[in-house]
């Protein structure tokens, strides 16, 4: 029998604090969700893993430090407004609904977009809105957004996303002209026109596909 409460607790010391995340309301957001609750039943015995995990259709669960490392780049208030581009598991969207009351997270799955939302709904997460759909078109009935987190990784960074952010208000998203390799880019709006850029990690996402991300095969692959 795993014991995921102290499991979660290692993985907030050993993978979290231990590589810098310092955010109080971040670690305290990984504390309270049940990741174990977001993995296939075959893999739950590797929830806390220091690594991403296979889901349906071909997909992943972020790394936690990688969920913490990107909640934590957004500076989040409570009374923020947050849009999530790849919802997957629902788990980070379970993270930054720990942290914010008004959450919208977009998956371009439907067969992920409805497990994310039954499970939210199941685990007490009713103020998260799931929709199925293309996030790099974002949510525009409730911009503007004060964050837009990006769980996946596109050729650039998607105008419509850039605009739907509130003067002030943050995105971050892995962006690269690889499927193998992305940078970690935060970008803050400055004023209408103006916005500013940071670097942050190396990563590796799942591509971002879509209307302004990666171009769909035929057989439903990037
Ligand atoms: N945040 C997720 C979690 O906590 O489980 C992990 C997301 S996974 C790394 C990336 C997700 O983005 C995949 O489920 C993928 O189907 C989705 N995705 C890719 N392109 C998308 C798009 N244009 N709109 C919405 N979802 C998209």
């Amino acid at each position: 029998m795993n014991n995921f409460k102290e499991l979660r607790q290692q993985m907030i010391n050993d993978q979290l604090v231990a590589r810098g995340i310092r955010d109080q309301t971040v670690l305290n957001a990984l504390n309270a969700v049940p990741r174990e609750a977001f993995i296939p039943a075959d893999l739950v015995e590797f929830a806390y893993k220091d690594a991403p995990l296979s889901i349906e259709e071909n997909q992943t669960i972020s790394q936690p430090y990688i969920v913490a490392l990107m909640t934590a780049a957004l500076e989040l208030q409570s009374d923020d407004r947050v849009l999530e581009v790849g919802t997957g598991s629902g788990y980070a969207a379970a993270v930054l609904g720990e942290i914010c009351e008004q959450v919208y997270t977009i998956e371009r799955h439907k067969v992920l977009a409805d497990t994310a939302q039954a499970k939210l709904k199941e685990l007490g997460y009713t103020d998260v809105q799931v929709r199925h759909g293309d996030g790099t078109l974002g949510w525009p009935e409730n911009a503007p957004f004060n964050a837009i987190i990006v769980a996946a990784g596109g050729p650039e960074v998607p105008q419509t996303l850039k605009e739907q952010l509130a003067i002030g208000g943050r995105m971050v998203i892995p962006v690269g002209t690889s499927l193998k390799s992305q940078k970690l880019v935060r970008i803050q709006r400055i004023s209408n026109n103006e916005y500013k850029t940071e670097e942050l990690e190396d990563v590796r996402f799942v591509p971002l596909i879509g209307a302004a991300g990666w171009k769909e095969k035929s057989d439903g692959t990037s």
